[in-house]
């Protein structure tokens, strides 16, 4: 049985291209260092999925920022402004980086291309930016270059593409008058360049990526999706394309995909495991079928015996020579090997037993294929299926997991925990008189530079270079200056900084009970950030507490209001590892209470503002729209959850970034934070087209500034964007904040960019005065 993996994760075992790429960006390394980390980490994927015994192994899956951009670079859909830049003297790798993080050197000033979540995860790509008419030409030779690469090394290399509908769907019109499927027509021939010169230098499959083959579809995109394969296998006979789904089931689309002249179908078997039968009923006989089994999402060992079943009955339909095994999706999503985790304290031994990174699971997938077609024959398949079968007991029955406290308060939520004691008109009123803020109020959303200096007193808390009292002392410390810097420039609402934390879901999982964190658990977020999502393995409990000691040594320093800064439950729950032995909502539920004690805690010690992060709500959405209303149901409801223990003058701020909102506006209303700031700026503001046909009924900031690029925008830009603001949200409710944290920026141009949105906030502030008093 072939066995195949659709790709691996790229950033190194322990982040080398993270970290090589931001010394290249900051020039303290040249780009050939850069290129020899990427063809190092590239050497090393391909070397431990050949060893593991896979036999189609990913190629193209590599990237140095994103691969979506990397389908831009190729088919040259580079947007205008940034094409002087290739006359200034930049590299083709410069020019793609300034894509990604915007351009401000030499004279320019380049804003970059959009970023949003790719499908529901928390991994961000950089969004195609698509014009009338627009031509594409092949730009590129990375794909065949790093085929190339592979082969050279002995690899059977399977390169894998985004698909041509895919790609176009993940971009957005830039102007108005056509629909971005239109484009296929110019498009297709570039990928037919490259198909062919793939052909050409002997690559036998090729893996095409079309995910939105488990969403709802439009009959255009059926219509263009069954064309596209059409001509393709008109053109390229020979061509043996497996054509890759993932997340989802195929839903109505089964037929339509099943039909398409393709070799291979993978389907998801993991979040799509229903769709099993349908898919065998209506698969054609010329079709073989890649089960995807082993979990690219999370970070489980994989239940062999239930896979096994699943195997059997494919090959009973199939038999062997059409099925393929594979994990269910890339690898991209999990962190890269377990065999790095050696600290008992983080991560207990029995814990541990119940995962499988990235190298496991391609192991996984090689066992699974033997044990399918080998049967119990070696003593080390008999062995490997007992340690499964082992590891499986011990998770189910473990006293680690089940805490009969927390199923006892959570099995008595009720309504009085889910709603505020006013409503919000009530509430505003109160916290008016209270806070007593100026009319367009400034704010940041909570964190402030992660310096080096940061990040060196955390990692030497953890090696004992520091003891517990000097950490505190350093981290108050960094909070003080905060404080001072923020009321300098100016500033109505403060943070304290969250110096003391690595990542907001971390900081929160390392706090809980049920929740076991990584050393190495690394899993890239966009570009050469990577996050180390918690592993919430049990019932979640909080102890106690999380964040009051920061904060309210924060407040003391200053008459101002300081914010409390928390991650919401949906958040914590997306950005985690979920434990998979329970429904989602359950394990939200619980931690919604855990969050809920936070915030009261918070009251207690005199904190007046809490803002309760949900930024991952929206990609918490399942992807097939019937599904929505359920999943929002029990989303909205965790946060009330979480909101809702406090009094009416206590108040509750959120925010969300990364995506679009539009189209849940509605259900975030219905969440009933008393402010949300929220991300706009890198779509100038489109977010509030949804305020035209819906009147938003709390306060909100838009965010005025994209906090993602080093790039400082000026009073000008922002003003005008609060003027866009200012005709659809009352004045009254309307806040002044960047779109989000900002920890991945430098003190100077963080200072410089909030001393523009003070000023552009002030001359609202004069401008509009008026019209409220
Ligand atoms: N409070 C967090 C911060 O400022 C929010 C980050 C986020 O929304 N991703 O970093
Ligand atoms: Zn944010």
């Amino acid at each position: 049985m072939i066995t195949q993996n659709l790709g691996y994760p790229r950033i190194g075992a322990k982040r080398e291209l993270k970290k090589a790429c931001e010394k290249y960006w900051s020039g303290t390394i040249d780009i050939s260092e850069l290129l020899q980390e990427g063809a190092q980490i590239r050497k090393q994927n391909w070397k431990e999925q050949k060893n593991a015994g896979i036999d189609l192994i990913p190629t193209n899956d590599f990237s140095y920022y994103d691969q979506v951009l990397d389908m831009t670079f190729a088919v040259g859909a580079i947007p205008n402004r940034f094409k002087e830049l290739f006359s200034e003297e930049e590299t083709p790798l410069d020019v793609y980086f300034a894509l990604a993080r915007g351009y401000q050197k030499n004279g320019f000033d380049i804003t970059a291309m959009e970023m949003t979540k790719w499908f529901d995860t928390n991994y961000h790509y950089i969004v195609p930016e698509f014009y009338k008419n627009q031509t594409f030409r092949l730009s590129s030779t990375k794909i065949i270059d790093e085929y190339l690469e592979a082969k050279k090394l002995g690899v059977n290399a399977k390169p894998v593409l985004i698909g041509p509908v895919s790609y176009l769907l993940l971009g957005k019109e830039k102007e108005d008058g056509f629909h971005r499927l239109d484009l296929i027509e110019n498009l297709l021939p570039v990928y037919e360049a490259i198909l062919s010169e793939l052909l050409a230098n002997g690559a036998e499959y090729i893996q095409m990526d079309e995910p939105f083959l488990v969403m709802d579809l439009s009959e255009k995109e059926k219509e263009t999706i069954k064309n596209v394969y059409q001509k393709i296998a008109e053109k390229f006979p020979d061509l043996k394309i497996i054509l890759a789904t993932y997340f989802d089931t195929l839903g109505s689309n089964t037929s339509l995909v099943v039909n398409l002249p393709v070799a291979v179908l993978h389907i998801d078997l993991v979040r799509g495991r229903d769709q099993l039968k349908s898919v065998l009923q209506a698969l054609p006989s010329s079709l073989k079928l890649s089960l995807g089994l082993v979990d690219g999402r999370n970070i489980w060992k994989n239940d062999f015996s239930d896979s096994l079943k699943i195997m059997e009955r494919a090959r009973n339909v199939l038999g062997t020579d059409r099925l393929m095994v594979a994990p269910s999706s890339s690898l991209l999503h999990c962190p890269f090997d377990l065999d790095s985790e050696n600290d008992e304290t983080s991560l207990p031994k029995e814990i541990k037993n119940w995962l499988a990174f990235s190298k496991q699971k391609i192991e996984e997938v090689s066992v699974l294929a033997k044990l399918a077609s080998e049967g119990l024959t070696s003593e080390k398949m008999k062995k490997a299926l007992r340690d499964n079968e082992d590891a499986m007991l011990s998770k189910k029955s473990s006293h680690r997991i089940h805490n009969p406290k927390v199923q006892e308060t959570v099995g008595n939520i009720s309504e009085v925990h889910w709603n505020r004691k006013s409503s919000f008109v009530d509430r505003q009123f109160l916290q008016k008189e209270s806070l007593k803020l100026p009319l367009f109020p400034t704010t940041t959303i909570g964190s402030f530079p992660q310096t080096k200096e940061v990040r060196v007193l955390r990692s030497q808390l953890k090696k004992g270079g520091l003891s517990p009292q000097e950490y505190d002392k350093a981290i108050k410390s960094e909070i003080k200056k905060a404080i001072l810097w923020q009321e300098n420039i100016g500033l109505d609402v403060l943070v304290h900084g969250e110096f003391e934390r690595n990542d907001m879901v971390e900081y929160f999982g390392e706090q809980l009970e049920g929740v076991a964190f990584t050393k190495f658990g690394w899993v890239q977020s966009y570009g050469s950030r990577a996050v180390k999502p918690p592993i919430i393995y049990g019932d979640v409990d909080r102890l106690s507490p999380m964040t009051v000691e920061w904060t309210s040594y924060a407040q003391s320093l200053t008459n101002l209001p300081v914010k409390g800064m928390l991650t919401g439950p949906i958040t914590i729950l997306q950005w985690s590892f979920v434990r998979n032995d329970q429904p989602r909502e359950q394990t939200a539920n619980q931690i919604a209470m855990a969050i809920r004690k936070e915030v009261q805690d918070l009251e207690t010690a005199g904190i007046k503002i809490i803002q309760i992060d949900e930024p991952a709500i929206r990609e918490g959405l399942p992807l097939k729209k019937s599904q929505w209303e359920e999943y929002l149901r029990w989303a909205v409801k965790a946060f009330r959850i979480s909101a809702s223990g406090v009094q009416d003058d206590t108040q509750i701020h959120t925010h969300m970034c990364y995506s679009e909102f539009n189209d849940i506006i509605k259900n975030i209303a219905a969440m009933d934070a008393d402010v949300i700031t929220i991300e706009t700026s890198r779509s100038q503001m489109e977010l509030l087209d949804a305020f035209v046909a819906f009147k938003y009924p709390n306060e909100i900031g838009p965010g005025v500034y994209d906090i993602h690029s080093p790039r400082v925008p000026n009073q000008k830009e922002m003003e005008s964007l609060l003027e866009k603001a200012a005709l659809l949200i009352p004045l009254k409710n309307l806040w002044v904040n960047p779109d989000c944290g900002l920890k991945t920026r430098g003190w100077e141009e963080t200072r410089d960019a909030l001393l523009a949105m003070v000023k552009a906030a002030k001359s609202l502030r004069e401008k509009y005065q008026v019209e409220v008093s």
